[in-house]
């Protein structure tokens, strides 16, 4: 489905600060998926790639940003520096979703310490930006 790039201001300021920070390290990352329709939403969810009808996808308050060329085959590095980058920036990132209380603190601790180069698990949706 095609890339609407409509996005909530507020949002939009922040990612921008995080896709240039991503620029400054050497990335060249690209948004793969902004706003969506609920139809499109509900084709997703059919497909498996979400687990929610109630995405901030939605109302124009998440992006999906993956590097251009390693897209989701991208080294836990980069989803750390990206995961790092949001949270600077006071975004959510999808790093965390579906990670037990124990997991989200030890990958917490990495990112709180900027500690990139490390085997810590993260969760399924790390490409996920959110306000
Ligand atoms: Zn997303």
């Amino acid at each position: 489905m095609p890339v609407n790039f409509y996005f909530n201001p507020v949002f939009k300021i922040r990612l921008d600060k995080v896709i240039a920070g991503l620029c400054e390290w050497g990335y060249k990352p690209i948004i793969v998926s902004g706003r969506r329709t609920l139809a499109e939403q509900k084709i997703l969810l059919a497909q498996g790639k979400t687990k929610t009808l109630h995405s901030k996808h939605l109302t124009g308050k998440a992006a999906d940003v993956v590097d251009l060329k390693m897209k989701w085959n991208a080294p836990n590095r980069f989803w750390l520096q990206m995961a790092f980058l949001v949270n600077k920036y006071g975004l959510k990132s999808g790093i965390y979703f579906g990670l037990s209380t124990v997991e989200k603190k030890q990958l917490k601790a990495k990112l709180d310490n900027a500690i990139f180069k490390t085997d810590v698990k993260i969760g399924w949706d790390p490409n996920h930006i959110e306000l």
